[in-house]
């Protein structure tokens, strides 16, 4: 393959700015396409809250300036877009500064290859936050990757009118739907699982978007995203108690030891317990479990260790269930990403019980710590995670069908099944755990996509 030059713009990138699983999989792909060989150069926002490392000043775009950090060795070279007076207490400010930094942002994307001197093959833009940049006219061909269709980024128009020349994304109601803009201008869509690419074309799934991206056609492509085994990997961990790999799992009997001592120490030692570490919105199916819990602390002797911000709402019932039951329920508020590394290796079981998920990496990162995950068969998930047959000792965790109780309740309680049975448990186990989604094995498929998109 020869190799190419491309530009990812993204409003997140993991060891910079990470609030989810965007940052992990832009990082991931990028570090990756840097390895197999390509000029991968990556520009986020820069964010006030956001420490980040000495930078050099590349210049003006724009109203902002342009910053580039020194970047590990054969690693992409990073760019952060600094505009100034958009920003608030956290990453996203959730009104109309968000269309504006984002609207530089693709501004930006276009000017970086004059300012630098580099020309990219291919501008590769990554969810709402990035996909005006397609609809501004320019040479370079552009992929448009969608990580989540919930988000689209809608605000009237008037927030980013004079930003750029964004006459080709403006609706005739009088906003922008940043997302839908970039789905009808980009010259190819992808999208993180093969799964998704086709429920999306869905009523149910499409998010009103449904439509547009059945017209795409052949130019929508689902390539599932990957894990970067550098960070998630229990052998080399240094946030968990006690390393282990699938040769000699006995270590995490100890990393699982140190989670219930430090976050539900009156639970017994003897039982499983059921780790979580998510968003808490709605699409995550984080209510499922909050109705499903009740029955099943009378009917399984699992504990259960939840980590998660987001809805207020969730987030109180969640600490009042833990407050009334603190020996089987812990609830950890926050974005903690050392207690996440400590829950993946110490649980035995990890619940994903989303409504819609467009991958999912937390699934991924369950089966490496040997934690198996509980999921429900949708997008990402379903690509992933296969149903385990204790007969066959085919598959690598627990699948159910509807975004119910009772679906979570019948999965759950199939897989505690599975932990008391000593012939099953360990077969499970070592299935989940050599199970390979090595970044690695998605270059083929992002680079066939840049040819395509760079033969336009
Ligand atoms: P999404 O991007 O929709 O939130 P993903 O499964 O793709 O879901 O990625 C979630 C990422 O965010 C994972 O790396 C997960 O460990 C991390 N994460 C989610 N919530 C928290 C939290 N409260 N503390 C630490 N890490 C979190």
């Amino acid at each position: 393959m020869i190799p190419m030059k491309i530009l990812m713009v993204a409003a997140e990138y993991a060891g910079l700015v990470k609030t989810g699983g965007l940052a992990d999989a832009v990082a991931g792909l990028g570090g990756a396409l840097a390895d197999a060989g390509h000029d991968v150069r990556v520009l986020v926002p820069a964010y006030a809250r956001v420490t980040s490392p000495p930078a050099r000043d590349r210049g003006r775009v724009g109203e902002g300036r342009l910053l580039e950090h020194d970047s590990p060795a054969g690693g992409p070279r990073l760019y952060r877009l600094d505009v100034p007076g958009l920003d608030a207490g956290s990453v996203y400010t959730g009104d109309d500064r968000d269309a504006v930094r984002f609207a530089h942002l693709a501004v930006a994307a276009h000017a970086l290859g004059g300012v630098i001197g580099w020309r990219p093959d291919v501008l590769h833009c990554h969810d709402w936050h990035a996909a005006l940049a397609p609809s501004l006219r320019s040479p370079v061909p552009t992929m448009l990757t969608v990580h989540n269709l919930g988000y689209q980024g809608v605000f009237p128009r008037s927030a980013v009118e004079g930003v750029g020349d964004f006459d080709a994304a403006f609706e005739a109601d009088g906003r922008v739907n940043f997302l839908k803009a970039g789905l009808r201008a980009a010259d190819l869509v992808t999208t993180v699982s093969p799964t998704y690419a086709r429920e999306i074309r869905t009523p149910e799934y499409g998010m009103g978007l449904d439509g547009l991206l059945g017209d795409r056609g052949d130019d929508l492509v689902g390539i599932l995203n990957g894990v970067d085994y550098r960070t998630w990997e229990p052998a080399s961990d240094p946030l968990i108690h006690a390393r282990y790999d699938a040769a000699d799992p006995s270590g995490k009997r100890r990393a699982k030891a140190s989670l219930r001592a430090e976050r539900l120490p009156g639970s017994d030692a003897e039982s499983p317990l059921v780790g979580m570490v998510s968003r808490l919105v709605f699409q995550k199916g984080v209510d499922l479990l909050i109705d499903a819990l009740p029955g099943l602390l009378g009917r399984t002797r699992a504990g259960f260790v939840v980590l998660g911000s987001g809805d207020a709402a969730l987030e109180r019932t969640l600490e009042g269930m833990a407050a009334a039951h603190p020996d089987r329920i812990a609830f950890a508020s926050g974005y903690d990403e050392p207690l996440a590394h400590r829950i993946y290796a110490g649980a035995d079981l990890f619940l994903v019980p989303s409504r819609y998920e467009p991958c999912g990496l937390t699934q991924m990162y369950a089966l490496r710590y040997g934690t198996i995950p509980v999921v429900r068969r949708t997008g990402g998930l379903a690509d992933t995670v296969r149903h385990f047959d204790p007969g066959s000792g085919q598959g690598n965790g627990s699948v159910f069908e509807d975004a119910d109780p009772g679906g979570l309740t019948w999965a759950l309680e199939r897989a505690i099944e599975w932990y008391g049975d000593p012939a099953a448990w360990p077969r499970l186990v070592r299935n989940a755990m050599t199970a390979d989604f090595s970044w690695d094995r998605r270059v083929d498929a992002y680079e066939a996509a840049y040819r395509r998109v760079v033969s336009r």
